[in-house]
């Protein structure tokens, strides 16, 4: 391709493809991230050249030099979004343009050429076409599909990759809340933070999860389910958890999120609670929530919830929060009512079993 924003995709279907029933049976408890489904998409990037060599083929490993540079520098970036069954057997997803504009704006920072949106939409759509099958239909389940792009230069010097893979793989996975809505407790890590100002926080980078993962052992040594993040300047304002952005509700009926100053991920969930908040009436407000102020907002009573979001949980209650001095618990430690409201409005949007006034679900087939 050369220029333009469309691209041919040569579509070779697998000649093995999973029978039906080993299909159902994997597809009758996935949890997530473990089952994939036929196929994938797979484009290639050459300097000069630009994108090319469109597929949707079988899924199968990506054979790879030792020297291939994402192995030694890491230049990688990644999206998550989900398909899903519309009721009369079609096939949606929720804001798949975000998904595209932002892994533009990660390959931007990460030195990666762009992607055309129109390419990585037609991407999802070619991969969702094919794959339908996989598609799972029990209550809160979907087709997570996740987008990627290597450095596949083989060439050990520091600097941007001249050679480029694009790859999207689908797994379907079941309710991420099978035993209904838990609260989490999550940890505050006085060891670890995640981004610093001018770093990578807001690109959906997989360096970014390789530098979190010691955190997140460090939280479930305390016990904990996730960690959650503090900037990393003065070690005073909350950032976001590993992998999903923290909102605040407050006695007056007033939402908090801390402001995308470039170390947190702009979560496209975090975006749509936004909106959804603002249009149910909720005071919104984007600003710098400091671990102290947390601590004695809660410890007031004017804190009611606090909870987190992503596309894998929508949303996630947080009971206790736990750090080296102590802990404390948020309201009664149960799902608090806002959560819950604005929870259900979004994945019935996702779902389509409410209206959409903001034009947010795509339908692909
Ligand atoms: C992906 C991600 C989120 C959530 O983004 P969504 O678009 O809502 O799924 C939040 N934080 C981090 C670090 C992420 O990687």
């Amino acid at each position: 391709m050369s220029g333009g924003d469309q691209l041919d995709f040569e579509i070779r279907p697998t000649t093995a493809p999973v029978s039906a029933a080993d299909r159902a049976a994997l597809m009758a408890n996935p949890g997530f991230g473990r089952v994939f489904t036929d196929h994938m998409v797979t484009i290639r990037y050459s300097e000069g050249k630009g994108w090319y060599d469109a597929r949707v083929e079988a899924r199968a490993p990506i054979p790879m030099d030792p020297a291939t540079a994402v192995l030694h520098y890491a230049q990688e970036i990644f999206e998550g979004l989900k398909a899903y069954h519309a009721a009369d057997g079609g096939v949606t997803m929720f804001r798949p343009e975000a998904n595209a504009a932002r892994f533009n704006d990660s390959a931007a920072r990460m030195a990666m050429p762009a992607l055309p949106e129109q390419v990585f939409l037609d991407s999802l759509r070619h991969l969702v076409t094919i794959d339908r099958e996989w598609i799972p239909s029990a209550d809160g389940a979907s087709l997570y599909l996740r987008p990627f792009m290597f450095a596949n230069e083989v060439f050990l010097g520091v600097r941007p990759s001249t050679e480029y893979l694009y790859v999207v793989i689908a797994s379907p996975v079941g309710s991420y809340f099978s035993g209904g809505v838990r609260p989490v407790t999550v940890w505050v890590s006085p060891t670890y933070t995640r981004a610093a100002p001018g770093g990578t926080g807001a690109a959906k980078c997989g360096g970014n999860y390789a530098a979190s993962l010691i955190a997140q052992a460090e939280a479930a040594e305390h016990g904990c389910d996730q960690v959650v993040f503090l900037d990393a300047v003065e070690r005073r304002y909350v950032d976001e958890l590993g992998g999903m952005n923290v909102f605040f509700v407050y006695d007056d009926g007033s939402i908090a999120t801390p402001p995308l100053t470039g170390t947190i991920l702009p979560g496209i969930t975090r975006e749509s609670v936004l909106r959804l908040a603002a249009d149910a009436g909720h005071e919104v407000r984007e600003e710098p929530i400091s671990f102290d102020q947390w601590q004695s907002d809660a410890a007031s009573g004017r804190l009611r919830e606090v909870f987190a979001c992503g596309t894998a949980a929508v949303i996630t209650p947080i009971g206790t929060i736990r750090h080296p001095e102590g802990e404390f618990t948020i309201a009664d430690g149960e799902p608090g009512p806002i959560s819950t409201k604005l929870g259900e409005r979004l994945v019935g949007i996702q779902r389509g079993k409410a209206d959409d006034p903001y034009g947010w679900v795509r339908r692909v087939l």
